[in-house]
């Protein structure tokens, strides 16, 4: 069996698991900053990551079996947490004409407010990052879409709207870039998505 990134003795030893440790540390970083942020407003953090994504997203996603996949829970868990926040007056259901019981779900003007100045709880870690030289954010960039990549096709994550797992991306090929045929230009690094509104699965 391969050396745990955990035990000391190799880490300490070893870049990789020094980096696995890191984005371990950095998770716990987005727990603890999620769930002050919910302290302070009286939800759980996965209400609270609703509500965020419920700002930003089309209305097709804004759905209980398409937030239920986004963040690998159950459609009862996410009802439930739609019931919460109708109940605090955050979101309101739109039922549609054709099936009474599927709907979409908007923000009130309170949850609007509410998801706009949650939105901002991981300002902290904006701070190093604005910091760094331009060729280092664009290699840590590349390395982290590198990480979710292999993470999405292995299955540890599913749904991902980024460009490598999109229809209407084409990779580097010949020295060329990479390239959106969508949008019909070459996408150096830095213009690769993560959460593209035009995303079309493979
Ligand atoms: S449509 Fe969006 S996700 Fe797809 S390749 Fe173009 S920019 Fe990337």
């Amino acid at each position: 069996m391969s050396k745990s990134p955990f035990d000391l003795a190799y880490q300490n030893q070893n870049t990789e698991s020094k980096i696995v440790a890191s984005l371990e540390r950095i998770s716990q970083a987005f727990r603890v900053l999620l769930w002050n942020e919910s302290k302070e407003h009286s939800l759980s953090p996965i209400q609270i990551q609703v509500l965020i994504f419920l700002l930003h997203h089309s209305e097709e996603k804004r759905k209980v079996s398409y937030l239920a996949e986004e963040f690998n829970m159950t459609k009862a868990t996410i009802s439930d947490t739609i019931k919460t926040l109708d109940k605090k007056g955050l979101i309101k259901k739109e039922y549609e004409p054709h099936d009474t019981r599927s709907y979409i779900i908007q923000l009130t003007k309170t949850g609007e407010t509410l998801a706009k100045q949650t939105s901002h709880f991981t300002d902290q870690l904006q701070v190093p990052i604005d910091k760094l030289q331009d060729a280092d954010k664009e290699n840590l960039l590349a390395a982290l879409i590198g990480i979710i990549h292999h993470l999405n096709q292995s299955g540890v994550i599913t749904i991902q709207r980024m460009c490598l797992t999109c229809s209407h991306y084409r990779e580097p090929n010949g020295g060329q870039q990479h390239f959106c045929t969508l949008l019909n230009q070459n996408l150096s690094t830095p213009d690769l998505r993560i959460d593209c509104p035009e995303h079309l699965l493979m």
